[in-house]
């Protein structure tokens, strides 16, 4: 019975240790995503993670299992570039133990404000709370120049990393190790559910590589510059951006020029990331032939699009169907 008490106080240090004022247990969790409440000892509590986009919640998932609580700050027909800082969102930020975000300059006009409001020590830049998904990635068009008048955001390199399935594995493996560094109670239940995501993972890809096959080579245009890292895996030749500068509407002396410029050497289709409305790619295509594909860009972008792996099933389907619809060749 003595053994039975001092476990209990034990685990109810550890809840403390984890949790702070907010003591809560796995078993007391309510449905669904988000807060979990209640109190007691019977088990260890789980860790709060809020993730700021959908597919670092979606990786959290499936990496934390049971053993986490995942709050998506975002979702994925918002502009991850600009949210606006919630009292709800901030409540999330003070509770949470482990923060996962994209990084790269793409939450800088929001999640710093966040963290300033909620004052949480344990989600603290360089803290081991605070996890950036793009820090474990090459990043692509780093910019050589700093330069203010080039549009205000992908200063730091292309944030969308989440677009090329190679990039998930690389954070997927960091995230697994952090998560065991936070939460050392759990690391083995880490380590061997990104074991099984990673074998599964693996086997996607090579079915997603197989399948889009005919799209390498393939000349798209791209509405913002969203998806360098999916052209990169996919072998996609990007040759015109409709956003002269990211983040910024297109003017209608740029549109003119890549128009002109299509008709030099014409693309197979223009894509534009759910979150983005289709104004701009809808008025190319209305004065040219190929077709507007919109893209998932994350978990919850489309119908489709419910987990990491229909994510990319859904973004290669709709690639290869526009490919089909238009013609064989570039
Ligand atoms: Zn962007």
């Amino acid at each position: 019975m003595k053994k039975i008490i001092n476990l209990c106080l034990l685990l109810m240090l550890g809840q403390l240790g984890i949790n702070g004022a907010h003591a809560t247990c796995k078993d007391a969790q309510v449905p669904g995503e988000g807060e979990a409440r209640g109190s007691g000892c019977r088990e260890r509590p789980a860790l709060q993670v809020m993730a700021c986009e959908p597919e670092w919640g979606a990786l959290a998932k499936e990496i934390g299992g049971d053993d986490v609580v995942v709050y998506t700050a975002t979702t994925g027909l918002q502009d991850p570039h600009r949210i606006e800082a919630r009292p709800s969102l901030i409540a999330q930020v003070r509770r949470a133990n482990m923060l996962v975000c994209t990084g790269a300059d793409l939450e800088a006009g929001w999640l710093p404000l966040l963290l300033r409001q909620a004052g949480n020590p344990r989600v603290q830049p360089g803290a081991p709370g605070y996890f950036e998904a793009a820090s474990f990635v090459t990043k692509l068009e780093i910019p050589t120049r700093l330069d203010r008048s080039e549009g205000d955001v992908h200063a730091a390199g292309n944030p969308h990393i989440q677009t090329d399935p190679r990039n998930i594995a690389q954070v997927a493996e960091a995230l697994s190790k952090r998560l065991g560094e936070v939460d050392p109670a759990h690391a083995a239940a880490y380590q061997s559910r990104h074991a099984a995501f990673s074998a599964k993972w693996n086997t996607a890809m090579q079915r997603w590589e197989k399948r889009a096959a005919p799209l390498k080579g393939v000349a798209i245009v791209v509405q913002h510059r969203g998806f360098p890292y999916l052209s990169n895996w996919l072998g996609l030749r990007e040759i015109a951006t409709l956003e002269s500068k990211p983040g910024i509407e297109p003017s209608s002396s740029h549109l003119s020029a890549v128009l002109a410029q299509l008709q030099r050497q014409p693309a197979k289709m223009v894509i534009h990331a759910a979150y983005q409305g289709d104004r701009a790619s809808a008025w190319l295509a209305s004065r040219t032939s190929i077709p507007v594909v919109e893209l998932p860009f994350t978990v919850g972008g489309t119908p489709e699009a419910q987990d990491l792996f229909s994510l990319f099933d859904d973004t290669v389907q709709r690639l290869l169907k526009a490919v089909q619809d238009t013609g064989s060749g570039q």
